[in-house]
């Protein structure tokens, strides 16, 4: 690994460098709960290689997106929430509140979830 691979949470728990509670794993993807819950289920789909964000992720391995997309899907059936619904959220830069710069797909559900962000109104 790079010195700034050790920076990187993720790639850490990839290694099996910090424990991590893997809800589902795939050769290229890694599915984890996250630390923090903001809803009864809140799973983070990682790609096992680093891209900063969604939008980086789609233009340079869009099958890899594609795959994290799927695997989400697929844990929301295992959690026994996809026929209820469930939101899946790629935050981008600091405006989104983006904390890892290692591109991840929230996963959340399990409880009726009230407005797309709880941000700012601009009526
Ligand atoms: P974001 O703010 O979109 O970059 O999301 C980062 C997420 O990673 C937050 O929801 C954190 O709660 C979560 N997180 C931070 N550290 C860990 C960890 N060691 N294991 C699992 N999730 C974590």
């Amino acid at each position: 690994m790079s010195d700034s691979d050790m920076d990187d949470l993720f790639l850490r728990i990839i290694a099996g460098e910090i424990p991590a509670d893997v809800v589902r794993e795939t050769d290229r993807v890694i599915a984890i709960r996250d630390i923090n819950p903001q809803a009864p289920t809140h799973v983070l789909v990682v790609p096992k290689t680093r891209y900063r964000n969604a939008a980086e992720l789609a233009a340079k391995d869009p099958d890899l997106l594609a795959e994290v997309v799927r695997v989400a899907g697929e844990v929301a059936e295992q959690e026994g929430i996809a026929e209820a619904g469930y939101r899946l959220l790629f935050n981008t830069n600091s405006d989104a509140g983006q904390t890892i710069f290692h591109v991840h797909l929230h996963l959340l559900g399990g409880e009726r979830m009230g407005g797309l962000t709880g941000g700012p109104s601009h009526g």
